[in-house]
């Protein structure tokens, strides 16, 4: 039975009308559960038109007000975890215990948001000059969009519309076609919670969709997770068009592993970081790097003894440690991935190909991949995978793992292990990448800092969630005030000063 889904507009459910659809598809099995509409450029301006009416009343609200709205969605969606986990699960194909978490990291952005009558408090400076007083307030943009990547349904969904909401805008969310049911449902919820109809509103699309957004005068302001060239072509469109723009790309992610760190944690630790939701996360550790040939060795078997007790099933199996990629292409491109690993001289340790899964033979599975001996020049190195595929590069010393990390192209998050606390504050505060693990592999900051890689993994100047977002989504006006007592002065030519 093929669902057929909707947008979610002006608080209802509509029908598609562009006579366009993709298929969402349950990837345990490899059929079509779903089919979502593709927007056209005549129903996202309608989108848009819609959410611009509404903002005017949601802006209306006053920050506490706005802030009990979220406070009741967190509570609708809590009371819901279960079910919008297997929801989540069933079109990703991420485990449940890790669809609940996608859910709850998005849900601790809400929690911030919910203190936005703090955030949003401007500055006042009382007598700047003789009788002038000087104060700032931050007003909401107007409507905002976001668009986002299959891996974090949830998650990332929530860390752009929380902030941009309890700051007074409209949101439109594109979300990916390959699972748009969560972000569906969560629509509806923010609906009962008390959000004024057609204030986060849901169109789902693709290219002739997200176009429709970059290119309407009246979105100020683009939220975008996904590839880096896409994000690339984002950014460059959406600040051509006027609009504020933070778009956040593709990872690859370094863990460095000192010969004093505890390499049976380390091992523990990079298996989870490596192959959690079969590597589908732009945080994951695809990169190892161990300092020192014994080092290597020692954590290279270490390694392949916990990848190959790893046990890769069916996403609602509580037994799996990882479930399938989400299509039939993840496949095909870390398979083909393999090959180009295995033809460029690398090391096959462990080699995850051609894995079936019991009772679900045309489930999109790879099982857990393990390459040593990769060097800097080879393509398994230097492109994301996006894929339960761990490469490892031996570094000879700390000052050759430092380089590895600062000169890959990427800098979204990077890890080192180490018991040394002067090795760590050096990693720190050296490493060119914008989110840094000591001892923790997998450094997602939360939800009160901010998220944020640099090099090719990020465009734009504010980072996601924490102080940076209420930035992004307010615009900032500064006013100068002077309350005579009466016109005690004559006309001033001369361009007043404040001394
Ligand atoms: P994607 O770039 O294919 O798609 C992301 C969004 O862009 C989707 O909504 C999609 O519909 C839209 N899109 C795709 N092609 C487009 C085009 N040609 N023009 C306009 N819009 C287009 O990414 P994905 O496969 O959904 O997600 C995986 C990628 O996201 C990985 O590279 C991963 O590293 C990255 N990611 C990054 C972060 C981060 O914070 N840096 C977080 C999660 C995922």
């Amino acid at each position: 039975m093929v669902r057929e889904l909707t947008h979610f507009i002006g608080g209802q459910h509509v029908k598609g009308a562009s006579g366009a659809f993709g298929d969402v598809f349950d990837p345990n099995i490899g059929q079509v559960q779903a089919r979502v509409p593709l927007a056209n450029t005549a129903e996202v301006e309608a989108v848009i038109a819609n959410a611009a009416e509404a903002q005017l009343v949601w802006a209306a609200f006053n920050p506490q007000k706005r802030a009990r709205v979220l406070m009741k969605f967190l509570s609708l969606v809590n009371d819901e975890m279960d079910s919008l986990a297997a929801l989540l699960s069933s079109e990703h194909g991420k485990t449940i215990a890790d669809a609940k978490g996608d859910i709850q990291r998005g849900l601790e952005v809400i929690e911030f948001a919910i203190g936005i009558p703090h955030l949003l408090k401007g500055e006042y400076s009382e007598s700047a000059g003789a009788g002038i007083d000087v104060y700032s307030m931050r007003q909401p943009l107007g409507v905002v969009a976001g668009i986002t990547p299959f891996n974090f349904p949830a998650m990332i969904p929530l860390w752009k519309a929380g902030p941009a909401l309890a700051c007074g805008n409209a949101f439109v969310l594109k979300p990916s076609e390959r699972d748009p049911s969560v972000p569906l449902r969560l629509a509806e919820l923010f609906l009962e919670a008390g959000l004024p109809p057609g204030v986060f509103n849901v169109v789902n699309g693709g290219k002739e969709a997200v176009d429709a957004i970059l290119h309407d005068p009246r979105i100020k302001a683009v939220g975008f997770v996904g590839s880096t060239p896409i994000a690339q072509y984002i950014y460059e469109t959406a600040t051509a068009n006027g609009k504020r723009a933070q778009c956040f790309g593709g990872a690859k992610n370094h863990a460095i592993v000192m010969p004093d760190a505890d390499l049976d944690d380390v091992a523990d630790q990079l298996i989870g970081a490596g192959y959690g939701s079969a590597g589908e996360r732009c945080m994951a550790i695809s990169v190892a790097v161990p300092v020192g040939e014994e080092t290597a060795d020692r954590l290279v078997a270490k390694l392949t003894e916990r990848v190959h007790k790893l046990n890769v099933g069916r996403s609602d199996d509580p037994g799996a440690d990882f479930g399938p990629l989400v299509g039939r292409d993840g496949v095909d491109r870390v398979t083909d991935y393999v090959q180009i690993g295995i033809d460029e001289g690398a090391e096959l340790v462990v080699d995850g190909r051609g894995l079936t899964v019991d009772g679900a033979e045309d489930g999109y599975f790879v099982g857990a991949t393990l390459f040593d001996r990769v060097t800097a020049d080879m393509r398994v190195y230097k492109e994301e995978i996006f894929g339960p595929v761990v490469t490892v590069v031996r570094a000879a010393d700390y000052e050759a793992a430092l380089r590895l990390a600062d000169e890959h192209e990427y800098g979204n998050g990077v890890a080192i292990f180490t018991r040394d606390g002067d090795t760590a504050r050096d990693f720190a505060a050296r490493v060119q990448v914008g989110m840094v693990g000591i001892n923790v592999p997998i450094p997602v900051p939360i939800a009160y800092y901010t998220f944020g890689g640099w090099k090719r993994s990020g465009f734009g100047d504010l980072n996601q969630h924490g102080p940076d977002s209420i930035r992004f989504y307010t615009k900032t006006k500064t006013v100068t005030q002077r309350w005579p007592a009466g016109l005690k002065e004559t006309n001033a030519f001369v361009i007043p000063t404040m001394d």
